[in-house]
């Protein structure tokens, strides 16, 4: 096997991850930590890397008190009734009560938000978004961390967290390779801040073979943030709680400037209002949460599923009479333009002038993450002045790892953070982790090099596995020794898809389903160490696919612990098809083990700290 260079980076504090929580937490342990080496480590390049890649058109998360729009504790209800009453509320009241801070940060390094030109406020787009030129976002977001950092590394992947080994459950660095150049790293810190973004590609998408890139979600979203915490024995919560969304058919375009500017409506195949008639037998499966304003959105997206099984689709959004305005038409195409840009594409393709025809809505395919309006991800210790006694046992944002923190998809239990939430909890992860480094007198962390070298084979593994196997084949991609990242790929989202409620089951599972999805995710495990890399490129794929697969298997042991459907619209368990307040009022946290691969479920309470 060729001899790869290993190259060693020590740092006080390392940022895996430079998207909006990873850019926040350099950003802000630079400013308490002058005389700090912080270190920020990225697959992609923090320029162009993340979710906001593309731009966005709104920030989703801005309280407006100054203007006494909104109050953090208003944010917290709005997300706690949006969660059908799980959330978090010391992690969500955190970063409510400093977010607008963060915001005011982005107008000062150029960012262009749009003002209200009769108040000369922010405009807003609905009650907790306001409207921004947001095409350069990321890169405005970034110059402010790379200014920050020592040193930013992009083109590395990191694969798997170093563990301590003179000080028990405790974090001491990472490891990785450069996708370019195929060097090995071995980063030692004193903490770590877990920032990489959620997993989009665990289920089947909508759009498969050629289109399979197209789903809401980046395709690079690749669980990262959740694998690399339970593989270093940190608690996850709430991980059955994936996300659907409703969006513009084929293309994904978001929905919410055309709701909440545009005034648009929906209606399905026969021009009727149809979501209210669902909401009475909704009742019987979810009690009074259907009740409440506005209503969640997996209800939301449960009217529209009933309606097309009944029948009565496509559902459509009716775009004819708000596109009539000049200023709502350009809204409306501008809107894609700044972050979506293949929804515009897909319409131009198929005909479709929203001036003339109402565009079709569907569901997408689930993903999981911990920033939108899910709230999946790693338990956290909670900020010191607020949190409940059982919601802290280390720094804010600490998970249950020493030295181990996280930010924006990483941290679970609080959703509704969206961009502008999570460069926010990045911030508070960085002011504690400094803490943590400073106060704790945290040591140089003791790596050991006999683990560094056999990750160093184990990373590498693919490369050996094709070079070897590629000798049995004369052509084509099926091979009897190795596996490819795509093929395993495929096969996970399947395995998900059908056992675990992907849209191929109607969201729809149980207990027998998950108990045979976990049969073929531990087999699918087993077949991982044959994975067989082409090049790099490639050996990135099979990392990224070690970790949706671990991540998958995450969720589904929560899906089978969680006996109820407390989310419909998002996922139904069939044998428990209502709403269970009495038994499942809390949240759920899953350990992973990883000498036994066996995984430890246990409920944690919920508590209601604002009224
Ligand atoms: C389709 C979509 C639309 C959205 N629209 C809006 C909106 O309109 N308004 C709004 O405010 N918010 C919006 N959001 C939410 C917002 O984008 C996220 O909340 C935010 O980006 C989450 O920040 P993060 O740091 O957790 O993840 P990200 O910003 O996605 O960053 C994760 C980073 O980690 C890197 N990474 C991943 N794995 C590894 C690894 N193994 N090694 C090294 N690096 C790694 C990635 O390359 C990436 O740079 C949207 C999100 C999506 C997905």
């Amino acid at each position: 096997m060729r001899r790869r260079k290993t190259v060693f980076v020590d740092a006080d504090i390392l940022v895996v991850g430079g998207g909006m929580g990873g850019c926040g937490a350099t950003y802000e342990s630079r400013y308490w930590g002058r005389d700090l080496k912080i270190v920020c480590v990225e697959k992609a390049n923090i320029e162009r890397s993340g979710a906001v890649a593309q731009g966005l058109y709104a920030i989703n998360c801005y309280m407006g008190m100054h203007w006494n729009e909104n109050q953090p504790e208003d944010h917290v209800r709005y997300a706690r009734n949006d969660l059908m009453g799980l959330v978090r509320e010391d992690l969500g009241y955190d970063i409510a009560r400093h977010v607008d801070a963060t915001v005011h940060k982005f107008e000062e390094w150029g960012l262009p938000i749009m003002r209200d030109p009769n108040t000369g406020r922010y405009q807003r787009e609905g009650k907790w978004q306001i409207m921004i030129h947001g095409e350069s976002y990321k890169p405005i977001v970034a110059e402010a961390a790379r200014k920050a950092a020592s040193e930013v590394y992009n083109r590395i992947m990191v694969t798997h967290l170093l563990m301590d080994h003179a000080r028990p459950n405790c974090v001491a660095g990472a490891v990785g390779f450069n996708v370019r150049t195929g060097d090995f790293y071995v980063f030692r810190a004193k903490a770590v801040i877990v920032a990489a973004g959620g997993a989009s590609h665990i289920f089947k998408p909508r759009a498969v073979g050629e289109g399979m890139g197209r789903t809401w979600y980046a395709p690079w979203s690749s669980a990262s943030a959740y694998a690399l915490p339970i593989l270093a024995g940190a608690k996850m919560t709430q991980m059955e709680n994936r996300i659907v969304l409703t969006r513009f058919k084929d293309g994904y375009g978001p929905v919410g400037a055309y709701f909440l500017h545009l005034k648009t409506y929906t209606q399905n195949a026969y021009g009727q209002d149809y979501e209210p008639g669902w909401f009475a037998a909704l009742k019987e499966r979810v009690g009074d949460y259907v009740d409440r304003h506005p209503v969640p959105t997996c209800l939301r997206n449960h009217a529209l599923l009933e309606e097309v099984k009944a029948g009565r689709g496509p559902i459509r959004m009716v775009t004819k009479e708000a596109f009539q305005d000049p200023h709502k038409e350009t809204v409306g195409w501008e809107n894609f333009l700044g972050m979506t840009i293949g929804q515009a594409v897909v319409w131009a393709s198929q005909n479709i002038d929203p001036k003339e025809i109402n565009p079709e809505l569907t569901t997408s395919e689930p993903y999981v993450m911990g920033s939108h309006a899910t709230c999946s991800g790693a338990w956290a210790s909670g900020p010191e002045d607020y949190a409940p006694a059982d919601y802290q046992w280390g720094y804010n944002r600490m998970m249950t790892v020493e030295g181990l923190f996280g930010a924006g998809d990483a941290i679970g239990g609080s959703a509704h953070k969206f961009s502008s939430g999570s460069f926010t909890e990045g911030r508070i992860a960085g002011k504690a982790a400094v803490r943590y480094v400073k106060e704790a007198g945290r040591e140089r962390p003791v790596v050991s090099e006999a683990e560094c070298e056999e990750l160093k084979k184990a990373v590498y593994k693919p490369l050996e596995n094709y070079r070897i196997g590629r000798n049995e084949i004369v052509a084509g991609t099926v091979s009897p020794s190795y596996l490819l990242p795509l093929h395993g790929l495929q096969r996970l989202e399947k395995i998900m898809d059908e056992y675990v409620g992907g849209i191929g089951a109607h969201y729809t599972t149980n207990e027998p389903l998950l108990t045979r999805g976990l049969e073929l995710l531990a087999m699918l495990k087993e077949d991982l160490a044959h994975l067989g890399a082409e090049d790099l490129h490639q050996l990135q794929r099979a990392w990224e696919l070690h970790h949706r697969v671990l991540a998958s298997e995450c969720v589904t042991q929560h899906t089978l612990f969680r006996t109820e459907t407390r989310w419909p619209g998002y996922y139904y368990r069939a044998d428990h098809p209502k709403l269970d307040d009495h038994d499942w009022h809390c949240f759920t946290l899953s350990r992973y083990d990883r000498q036994s691969g066996k995984w430890a479920m246990e409920k944690a309470p919920v508590y209601h700290i604002i009224d």
